[in-house]
């Protein structure tokens, strides 16, 4: 796609419904997007959307957040420093198949004759529906229907009902409720750096496996980074016909299948239960052990119960997460408003899946709908998801920060290596170990250090965790201020600056550079936090101070010397342009040919040689302007405008991370029209598949700027000095009225924009103070207030 054309709205072919992302029949061209698109997952087990029957898949998968193989990293040349252990996330054991055959007729989707077909990603109730009508090639017709879900209340569990019903005939029917391990998988290495690498060779290692009436467990281990997984399916078939069934398991695989005499209109029932534990410390026995008892309470519980909580956890978290829109003149047939609704869930709902349950886990870049980027964690966490979840999902928000805080002792570690003072969080990691092989658009991305601390202090803000704070955030916060403090210097050339070279900002079009701005901007906000949070506590729990000071060997002078470099941090500022240059050198650099870059050529990427890219101007996603949405209040909006001006001619958004900001900045410069247009790019960037690589799953990071883009860009949040304040502006559509929740200290404001009012009540909590543009209004549950806002443009 040429880079202008992401200005032209984008499309798809889903039927426009608001609850639901629905197949209205089996399209095979589409295969690869649909396992991603209608994945199910909860953090911690992910499903690619495959069908029952085993197949046919582009890429099938199953994965367990954090559940990965090690491998040596070869590089061509070796030097100091350089990441030594690849980790990349493994395809565990597929316990969702169950074929079908009638008459001996294996059903298989290809051939077919399907006389209804529907599947759909029900985002209400958190499930994967399908209802599918086949005639045999004899002319009998099987009616099935089955319903699948990753349980977000029991993270360890997924579930298939499964209901045949012969509509017109009777049949001998086979219904194989079957496990997979180590099948072969089509993908091979590819010169797309965004892909994952295809381990070779067998995996996951047989450690056990055996079957107790219905139920199979298998155990596997993987080599290198020594864990251990087991997955135990059972199954429940109800039926009247007769039947009976046959057992079968060897290390890789497990069947149960089913001989029934179906009669004709008499239902057969399956429900199977599929259970996952992985342990880095526990025996084989002992995981196994675990599979069972969680297996042993959710068949006592059934599938209904685990519907019903299923549908309770839904509930529970569009209430406190939806975004709304609707058209005011009330045409519920008006395509584009119930597009739009439908798009906003569809984004809600996948970060939810990504990171509900990611408990000691962070969130991989795709969530669990694929292996692309190798199921790593990177910055995305902190900056595109953080904020939605700490004002939606506040819980969720402290584990991933807390697992941030488990990986201290291996990011000083990794600091010590590269001859640094504190902390360095790696670029991109399971494990904890950077596991970056190119250090220029990956170790050097320092910034991820004030990115993760940024994010803390909104959470904090947020929700008034002032515990985490002391306990967790404090330390974190030390050890990234030395990290700043021993990476800059004050430089002469720069009249006595404290500059920092050699890093990489978020624009990976431009790699290690002297003075990125928002690394600089980002990393002077990282050292006043930490010394804005060493000094209160040291005034206010000498306790917690003396703890601190104790365990990182702090000393009064480091909390000054941090002052200090923030107060004198060199930010660059082009006096002629009236911008804030991206780095040093950025406006010293050749314009990129755009007019001669064929439109097939992006992302640049995979079409030119790194250096090439990285001597012109050219940008891959929004860096100075993420600062500018990250830092709002440090830039008047006609330095916002300034700014966006000049960089969005050089953006190609080749980032999925680029659309959700641009679209914000544009819209708090006044820019509406961009707004809007970015704006549905980022929010239809999966469901339409703006970036044509949907197949490889979801751009997690993508859907949760979509929530900033709704709130900050459209709906006007600010929130840079602790009081939450709306600007508001309107909706992405022409007379629509939106409406949101913000959870803020444990209370919950809707807010609601009309046309012409702004409406502000409290749903949750005793009185909460906000700012209307520049008014405080004190809000209670019995008084909702309505504004008019001045600022709409
Ligand atoms: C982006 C990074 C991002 C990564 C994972 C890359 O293409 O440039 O900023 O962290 O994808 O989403």
């Amino acid at each position: 796609m040429l880079h202008h054309e992401r200005l032209k709205p984008p499309s798809h072919d889903y039927p426009a419904d608001e609850w639901n992302v629905v197949e209205k029949r089996f399209h095979p061209e589409f295969l690869a997007q649909s396992e991603t698109m209608l994945a199910l997952g909860n953090g911690y087990l992910g499903m690619r959307g495959c069908p029952e029957e085993g197949g046919p898949n582009v890429e099938n998968g199953t994965f367990i957040n954090g559940f990965y193989e090690a491998w040596p990293i070869v590089h061509g040349e070796e030097a100091y420093g350089f990441a030594k252990t690849g980790q990349t996330i493994c395809n565990v054991t597929d316990s969702k198949i169950i074929k079908l055959f009638v008459d001996d007729e294996p059903f298989w989707l290809p051939d077919a004759n399907l006389l209804k077909y529907d599947r759909r990603l029900n985002m209400k109730s958190g499930t994967l529906d399908r209802e599918i009508l086949w005639e045999t090639p004899a002319g009998k017709q099987v009616l099935i229907t089955s319903r699948r879900l990753v349980s977000f209340a029991n993270r360890h569990v997924a579930a298939i009902s499964y209901c045949l019903t012969l509509l017109n005939a009777e049949a001998f029917v086979v219904i194989s409720s079957e496990m997979a391990t180590n099948e072969p998988s089509a993908r091979t290495n590819s010169d797309d750096p965004r892909q994952a690498r295809a381990l070779s060779g067998r995996v996951l290692h047989p450690r056990t496996s055996y079957s107790k009436d219905l139920r199979i467990v298998l155990c596997h281990a993987t080599e290198k980074s020594h864990l251990t997984l087991t997955c135990a399916t059972d199954n429940a078939l109800e039926t009247s016909c007769p039947h009976a069934y046959k057992v079968v398991h060897t290390g890789d695989f497990g069947q149960v299948a089913f001989t029934i005499e179906a009669r004709r209109g008499c239902p057969i029932q399956l429900t199977k239960y599929m259970v996952y534990h992985t342990s880095q410390t526990a025996s084989v026995e002992e995981l196994c052990g675990r599979a069972e008892w969680t297996m042993d309470r959710v068949m006592n519980q059934g599938f209904q119960q685990l519907l019903a909580a299923q549908e309770q956890y839904m509930d529970d978290f569009w209430r406190r997460s939806d975004v709304q829109i609707r058209d005011v003149r009330k045409d519920r047939t008006k395509r584009t408003t119930v597009e739009i609704q439908q798009a906003i869930r569809f984004n809600l709902f996948h970060i939810l899946q990504a990171s509900a349950r990611a408990e000691d886990a962070g969130v991989p870049a795709k969530g669990l709908t694929g292996q692309a980027y190798e199921g790593h964690y990177f910055w995305d966490t902190e900056i595109y998801l953080l904020p939605f979840l700490t004002y939606t999902s506040p819980r969720i928000a402290r584990n991933l920060l807390t697992f941030r805080y488990k990986m201290l002792p291996q990011a000083r570690a990794r600091a010590r290596q590269l001859g640094h003072r504190g902390a360095m969080f790696p670029w991109r990691t399971i494990s904890g170990e950077e596991a970056s092989a190119y250090y220029a658009a990956g170790t050097a991305q320092y910034h991820i250090n004030a990115d993760i601390m940024y994010a803390l202090r909104k959470y904090v803000q947020a929700t008034g965790d002032e515990l985490f704070l002391r306990d967790c955030g404090a330390e974190m916060l030390v050890e990234t201020a030395r990290l700043w403090l021993d990476l800059g210097f004050y430089s002469d050339e720069k009249g006595g600056k404290f500059c920092i070279n050699a890093v990489t900002g978020p624009d990976e079009y431009n790699t290690v550079v002297n003075n990125n701005a928002y690394t600089n901007l980002m990393a002077r906000e990282n050292l006043r936090y930490a010394a804005q949070t060493v000094e209160s506590l040291r005034a206010t729990q000498p306790d917690a101070y003396n703890a601190l000071a104790h365990k990182t060997a702090l000393e009064p002078s480091e909390v000054e010397a941090w002052l200090r470099a923030a107060e004198n941090m060199y930010v660059p500022y082009d006096e002629k342009l009236k911008i804030i240059p991206q780095d040093d050198n950025f406006l010293d650099r050749e314009p990129w040919d755009f007019r001669s870059t064929p439109r097939d050529h992006y992302p640049l990427l995979l079409f030119y040689h790194p250096l090439n890219i990285y001597r012109k101007q050219v940008i891959k996603q929004a860096d100075v302007v993420l600062a500018m949405f990250l830092l709002g209040d440090a830039f008047p909006p006609e330095t916002k405008k300034r700014n966006f001006d000049f960089y969005d001619p050089l953006t190609t958004g080749d980032s999925s991370l680029s659309s959700c900001v641009e679209a914000i900045i544009a819209a708090q410069a006044g820019d509406i029209e961009k707004a809007i247009r970015y704006g549905m790019a980022a929010l239809l960037m999966d469901l339409a598949d703006v970036g044509g690589n949907v197949k490889d799953g979801c751009h997690i990071a993508s859907m949760g700027g979509t929530w900033m883009m709704l709130t900050y860009g459209f709906g006007g949040m600010r929130d840079d000095d602790g009081t939450l304040s709306f600007w508001p502006r309107r909706a992405l559509e022409d007379n629509a009225i939106f409406r949101f929740p913000v959870t803020y200290r444990g209370q919950m404001l809707e807010v609601e924009i009309g046309l012409d009012k702004v409406e502000y009540a409290l749903r949750e909590g005793e009185c909460l103070v906000i700012r209307h543009e520049m008014e405080e209004v004190e809000l209670t549950r019995e008084n909702p207030l309505v504004m008019r806002p001045v600022s709409r443009r």
